[in-house]
């Protein structure tokens, strides 16, 4: 089924609405053939997801795709970190004065005193805390959903779709299910496991 990986990830729903926005966003997917409604063994990381369905080729860019396509879908409702899976986080920048905090020395490795107040902000999310920090260039605080990750390298949010395996998606396509979150803001995420 492959490692790699799309999410799509609602930054904007709360956890009230999550749920509702999840349900409405797959039953477009499901009755536009891009997901079967049944879910089977075919996403890594989590029990069940949504198989492709008949037309999921028209919703991704496939040239350049070699290989088989097995992926499904999976839906995550819930407090949750997005990340890119490997490798480290390299900058991450303020929502308010757009300062950028380095997070990598100049080894190309993780930066761990620039990264400690963050790795809080993050691992305290998935555990269902608000660690709010100050920005260590303006000083104000930022909400944990607030920071622009470099790369989009975490997103955190309570409703993600992840595709796994799939080719690259179309761009409207995403904006196809951009409009079925109400018109939050959306990142999309891509990485490998
Ligand atoms: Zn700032």
């Amino acid at each position: 089924m492959g490692d790699w990986f799309q999410t799509i990830v609602d930054v904007e729903a709360s956890p009230e609405e999550a749920g509702a926005l999840a349900d409405g966003v797959l039953s477009w997917l499901v009755s536009s053939g891009v997901v079967a409604a049944e879910r089977t063994d075919c996403v890594i990381g989590a029990a069940l997801g949504h198989p492709s369905g008949p037309r999921a080729g028209e919703v991704v860019d496939a040239s350049g795709w070699s290989g088989p396509w097995q992926g499904g879908l999976e839906v995550r409702v819930g407090r949750t970190v997005f990340d890119g899976g490997q490798g480290d986080p390299t900058a991450v920048t303020c929502p308010h004065c757009a300062a950028t905090v380095e997070l990598m020395n100049d080894d190309f490795e993780l930066d761990r005193e620039a990264w400690e107040p963050f790795r809080d902000v993050v691992h305290e999310w998935d555990e269902g805390y608000d660690v709010v920090i100050d920005c260590p260039s303006c000083g104000r605080p930022v909400e944990p959903a607030g920071w622009r990750w470099a790369d989009d390298y975490f997103a955190f949010g309570h409703l993600g779709f992840r595709f796994w395996g799939w080719p690259p998606l179309r761009t409207g396509f995403v904006d196809g299910i951009t409009v079925r979150l109400a018109g939050h803001r959306v990142v999309l995420l891509d990485g490998k496991l």
